[in-house]
């Protein structure tokens, strides 16, 4: 799955809700969220973030792992 990381949050520039095919990324309070069931990581959501907050959950930099996490969290807690 993609992960959206700390850039996003309280920029919300929803470039990537218009890019994903399938419709899986949420809006939060503070910021987006990608459903990790539903990405078919196609990766076309990455390269139109203006803020470059999305990664492949492989290659997410290690100071914001946490936000692996807080993806899954997100639907687990609605
Ligand atoms: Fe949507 Fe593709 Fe991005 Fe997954 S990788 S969130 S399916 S645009």
């Amino acid at each position: 799955t993609y992960v959206i990381a700390e850039p996003c949050v309280d920029v919300i520039d929803r470039a990537c809700v218009e890019e994903c095919p399938v419709d899986c990324i949420y809006e939060g309070a503070r910021a987006l969220y990608i459903q990790p069931l539903e990405c078919v990581d196609c990766g076309a959501c990455e390269p139109v973030c203006p803020v470059e907050a999305i990664y492949y959950e492989d290659d997410l930099p290690e100071r914001w792992q946490v936000f692996a996490g807080d993806n899954a969290a997100f639907f687990a807690e609605t």
